[in-house]
């Protein structure tokens, strides 16, 4: 008899990778990775990964032979190879011609605007003219993008005077190319919509999601967002029309801007994403699992909160030598509380993991998050003593 066991073939093996891994066990998925490097996230801990250049058609292709269906750990891969992949037969979910929106700022603005979605003013320039041009007309401040590329905030520049866009205009410009201008916008909130979509439409979407950022980086999270009780549906609404747009299949994260009088989509992500972490423990069903029944094209599962507060920190590395897997049973003394450490070297700025709590009230769940949280990012290597 044939094995009826799926396999799903996941390009890139990061966090992402492995918490996919962690969630397909208790459905007996078959999760490969195509990994870059043998120590990536999940190439750790996932049986059989494959080590290839993801840029590379050709291991593409036969990493795509040797999977029922094939998803992303990242955006990075080229649209036209998917493609290929797709008129051979392959089945590739998010498709090439949904992961052109997730790789390129600009073609996304222009073709959410046509449709009548709510965008930052916004024009695509190619001269440090121009860009002041914009600023003159829109006023200050104004942000400065390259529109593939980036992530963290790199590729960024947020600029409040002409001064400030000739120094961001060398570094934007410096990959040449176009760069993508548009109006600061005077945010109160940024939130995000967490959906998953199968093939045909079908989406089930988790509640909406304040993404806490510092220096451009995902640090928190807290559910349910913080903003008022009408912008909870009008987020969603925006969301599914966002995704349907794209014609995703997976999970799709729609970032969001809410200024205080109305909300502005910002960028959207074609795969699981760091503003569904909390989903792992705070939602009936994880994003990575129903990013996975998604694309095997299998029933999805309801994903609203399972407490009245949940909140997720990101652990990031704050050394080159600072383990958070030295501090864990300090940061495991907080109660309720859950620790998901991604097995990645540590060094300065990178996310090295999250804690989730839930609670009660927003207050309590942050409060215990945090305090999980900066145990794990406690500086040393040796455990704490008296834990
Ligand atoms: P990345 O792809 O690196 O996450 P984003 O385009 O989401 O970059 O921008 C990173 C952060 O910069 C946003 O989360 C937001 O805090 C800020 N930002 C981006 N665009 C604007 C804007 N038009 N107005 C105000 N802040 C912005």
């Amino acid at each position: 008899m044939n094995d009826p066991r799926p396999t799903v073939g996941m390009v890139g093996a990061g966090q992402l990778a492995r918490m996919c891994w962690q969630a397909g066990i208790g459905l007996d998925i078959d999760l490969r990775v195509l990994a870059a490097r043998a120590n990536d996230a999940a190439a750790r801990v996932t049986p059989d990964p494959v080590i290839g250049d993801p840029d590379d058609p050709n291991a593409l292709a036969a990493f795509a032979r040797c999977c029922d269906v094939l998803t992303l750990d990242h955006e990075l891969v080229d649209t036209a190879t998917l493609l290929d992949l797709e008129a051979a037969g392959h089945a590739v979910r998010p498709g090439g011609e949904t992961l052109r929106f997730a790789q390129d700022k600009a073609f996304q603005r222009r073709h959410f605007a046509a449709a009548g979605l709510p965008v930052p003013e916004h024009a695509v320039v190619t001269t440090r003219g121009d860009a002041e041009a914009f600023a003159r007309d829109h006023g200050w401040s104004v942000v400065l993008k390259r529109p593939r590329g980036g992530y963290d905030g790199r590729g960024v520049w947020q600029v409040d005077d002409r001064d400030g866009l000739g120094r961001a205009w060398e570094q934007a410009a410096a990959s040449a190319g176009d760069v993508l201008v548009e109006q600061g916008v005077g945010l109160v909130a940024e939130v995000a919509v967490l959906l998953a979509r199968r093939p045909g439409g079908q989406q089930v979407a988790a509640p909406l999601v304040e993404t806490v950022q510092r220096d451009g980086m995902l640090r928190e999270l807290v559910v349910p967002a913080r903003v008022p009780a009408d912008v909870h549906p009008e987020a969603m609404d925006l969301a599914a029309r966002v995704a349907d747009l794209v014609a995703v299949v997976g999970v799709c994260a729609v970032e969001l801007f809410w200024d205080g009088s109305g909300l502005l989509v910002n960028e959207i992500a074609v795969r699981p994403h760091n503003c569904g972490h909390w989903t792992i423990d705070g939602a009936a069903t994880s994003q990575f699992e129903n990013h996975l029944r998604a694309v095997l094209v299998w029933p999805l599962g309801a994903m609203h909160a399972t407490h009245p507060a949940v909140c997720s920190v990101n652990v990031v590395g704050h050394d080159d030598s600072s383990w958070p897997q030295a501090h864990l049973a300090a940061a495991l003394g907080t109660s309720d509380v859950h620790v998901h450490l991604y097995g990645k070297q540590p060094r300065t700025g990178r996310t090295l993991g999250h804690v989730t709590a839930t609670a009660d009230t927003i207050d309590a769940a942050r409060e215990r998050a945090h305090a999980a949280a900066e145990r794990l990012m406690a500086p040393g290597t040796t455990p704490d003593p008296a834990t």
